[in-house]
C-alpha cells in the first residue's frame, strides 16, 4: 500500500513538473515573440524570465532522482543550489543595473559566454555518468555520449569565443591576422572532430582523461577562431556564438530529457542562427569565409590622401539647411550611443517635423556594436518605429533626400564598400548618403570607425563636417533651429 501511495505521489509530482515545463516553454515563446518589437521587448523579457523562474522553482520542488534501489527521491544539495542562484542573481542584477548603454554589447557577450560555460560544465560532469547499460549495448556510440560531446565542444567554443569577443568589443584585444592562424584553426577543428569520432566509436567507457583534452582543445579553438575575425565581420561572429550557446544548452536538454531546457536551447539556437544568416546577408559575406577567418578588418584600402579637402559647416548654416529642407534622413551610428544623444536626436527630428520637414532614420543592420543596437537606442528615446527605415529601402530614397545627417556613424556610410575592391569592407552594403543632395556628418574628429579604415565620404563634395561630441552638437543645433 505504502508502495502504491509513493508511486501515485511520484506520478502526480512528475505531471506537475512536466506541465510546468510546458508552461515555461510557452512563456519563452511568448517572450521571444514580444522581443521582436521595441514597444513590447521589455515586457517580452519579463515573460521569458517568468518562464525561467517557473522552470527552476518547479525543478527544485518536484524533480525526482532515481536511486540505486529503484526508488525516487527529491534533489539534494538544495542549499548549494539556492546559494549559487542567489550569488548569480546578485552579480547579474548589479551588472545589469550598472552597465552603461554603450557597454551593453560587451555585457551581452559575457552573458552569452556564461551560458556556453554552463552547458559545457554540465556535459563535462555528465561524461562520467554515461549509463552502463547503454555502453554495454552500443559502446560509446549512443545518444547520451553524443549529446555530452556536442554540448562540451559547442559550449566551450562559445564560452572562449565570447570572452574574446568581449575583449574586442571593449577594445582590450586586437585582431590577430595571420594566414598561419587560418591553417592552425582548420587543423584544430579537424582534430576536434577526429577526437569526437574516436570517442564515440570506442567500445568501452574510456575514463575522464580524454575529455579533459577534448575540452581544452575546444577552449583553444574558441579563442583562435574569434581572434582573427574583426572589423565588419564581428556582428556575424557575435550572433553565431549566440546560436552556439543555444545549441549547447539544447544538448543539456537532451541529456536530462528536460523539455524546458530543450525548448529554451532550441529557441536561442534557432534565433541566433536566423540572426547569423541575416547578418551574413547584410554584410554580403558567406558564413564559411567568416568562420575560417578569410575576411576581417585589416587596415588596408581607403589610404589617406593628403590633398583631399574636408569642408566644415557652421551651426547656423546647418540649421538653415535643415529647416528649409523637405526631406531629411538621419543615419545613426555607434557615436550616437557613445554620446547618449538619442533623446536630443529625437528632439531634432520632432522640431524639424513641426516645420513641415519629413524626417526618417536610415538603420543599417550592423550600425553600433550589437545587432539591433540602433533600434534599441532610438526606442529608448521613443522614436516611433515607423520612422525607422531599413538601409536598402532608405537607399532607394536617397536621390529624393535634401539632407542626410550622419550622427556618429562611419563604416556604415563608407563608399569604399562599393568603389574600393582593396577595402576590407568591399561588398558590404552601406547607406549611400552621398546620393542625397547634401550630407552633414556629425562626429568629434576625422577618427576612424570600428573597421579602422579611411572614409572618403568625409571628403565628398556634397559633404560638410559638423565636428564635436554628438550630444553637444545636437544641443546647439536644436537651439539654433529654435531661434530661427
Ligand atoms: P563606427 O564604429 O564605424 O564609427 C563610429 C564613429 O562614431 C567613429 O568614427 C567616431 O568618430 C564617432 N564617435 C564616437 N563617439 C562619438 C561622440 N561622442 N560623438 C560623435 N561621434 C562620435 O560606427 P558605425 O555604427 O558606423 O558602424 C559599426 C561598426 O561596428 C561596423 O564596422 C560593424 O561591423 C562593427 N560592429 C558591429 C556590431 C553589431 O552587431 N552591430 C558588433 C561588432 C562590431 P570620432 O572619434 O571622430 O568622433
Amino acid at each position: 500500500m505504502e508502495q502504491i501511495t509513493k508511486i501515485i505521489e511520484f506520478s502526480q509530482e512528475f505531471s506537475v513538473l512536466e506541465i510546468s515545463y510546458f508552461l515555461a516553454s510557452v512563456l519563452f515563446i511568448i517572450g521571444l515573440k514580444r522581443l521582436s518589437h521595441p514597444a513590447t521587448a521589455r515586457n517580452g523579457n519579463l515573460w521569458a524570465s517568468a518562464g525561467m523562474f517557473m522552470a527552476i522553482l518547479f525543478t527544485i520542488l518536484f524533480h525526482k532522482v532515481k536511486m540505486e534501489d529503484g526508488t525516487y527521491e527529491g534533489i539534494g544539495n538544495v542549499e548549494w543550489i539556492l546559494g549559487a542562484l542567489a550569488i548569480g542573481t546578485a552579480i547579474g542584477w548589479v551588472m545589469a543595473v550598472k552597465v552603461k548603454m554603450t557597454a551593453m554589447p560587451q555585457m551581452v557577450s559575457i552573458f552569452n559566454g556564461m551560458g556556453g560555460a554552463c552547458a559545457a560544465l554540465i556535459s563535462f560532469m555528465e561524461f562520467q555518468h554515461v549509463p552502463h547499460e547503454l555502453v554495454q549495448a552500443h559502446g560509446m556510440l549512443n545518444g547520451y555520449t553524443i549529446s555530452v560531446m556536442l554540448g562540451l565542444m559547442i559550449g566551450s567554443v562559445s564560452f572562449a569565443g565570447s570572452m574574446i569577443a568581449f575583449g574586442k568589443l571593449d577594445d582590450r584585444i586586437g585582431d590577430v591576422k595571420s594566414p598561419l592562424l587560418r591553417y592552425f584553426n582548420l587543423g584544430l577543428l579537424a582534430l576536434l572532430v577526429g577526437l569526437f569520432v574516436y570517442v564515440v566509436l570506442l567500445p568501452a567507457y574510456p575514463g575522464m582523461g580524454i575529455i579533459y583534452i577534448f575540452a581544452l582543445l575546444a577552449l583553444i579553438y574558441g579563442v583562435t577562431f574569434v581572434m582573427p575575425i574583426g572589423g565588419a565581420d564581428m556582428p556575424v561572429v557575435i550572433s553565431l556564438l549566440n546560436s552556439f550557446t543555444g545549441v549547447a544548452a539544447a544538448m543539456g536538454g537532451f541529456l536530462y530529457g528536460n523539455r524546458a531546457m530543450l525548448t529554451g536551447g532550441i529557441l536561442v539556437g534557432s534565433a541566433g542562427t536566423i540572426l547569423t544568416i541575416l547578418m551574413c546577408k547584410a554584410m554580403n559575406r558567406s558564413l564559411l569565409n567568416v568562420i575560417i577567418g578569410a575576411f576581417g578588418g585589416n587596415a588596408a584600402g581607403g589610404v589617406e590622401d593628403p590633398d583631399k579637402i574636408v569642408k566644415e559647416i557652421s551651426l547656423s548654416d546647418a540649421s538653415v539647411l535643415l529647416s528649409y529642407s523637405q526631406k531629411v534622413y538621419i543615419v545613426p551610428g555607434y557615436g550616437l550611443a557613445v554620446a547618449q544623444a538619442q533623446h536630443l536626436c529625437h528632439e531634432l527630428d520632432q522640431l524639424l517635423a513641426s516645420k513641415g520637414v519629413e524626417v526618417k532614420y536610415a538603420i543599417h543592420p550592423v550600425a553600433g556594436r550589437m545587432p539591433g543596437h540602433m533600434n534599441v537606442l532610438l526606442a529608448e528615446a521613443d522614436v516611433p518605429y515607423e520612422k525607422l527605415v531599413e538601409a536598402e529601402d532608405a537607399n532607394g530614397e536617397m536621390n529624393s533626400t535634401d539632407v542626410v545627417i550622419v550622427i556618429g556613424a562611419n563604416d556604415v556610410v563608407n563608399p569604399a564598400a562599393e568603389d574600393d575592391p582593396s577595402s576590407p569592407i568591399y561588398g558590404m552594403p552601406v547607406i549611400r548618403a552621398w546620393e542625397a543632395k547634401n550630407v552633414i556628418v556629425m562626429k568629434r574628429s576625422m577618427g576612424k570607425g570600428y573597421a579602422a579604415i579611411e572614409n572618403n565620404l568625409f571628403y565628398h563634395p556634397k559633404n560638410r563636417m559638423l565636428f564635436g561630441d554628438a550630444k553637444a552638437s545636437l544641443q546647439k543645433l536644436v537651439m539654433e533651429i529654435k531661434s530661427l
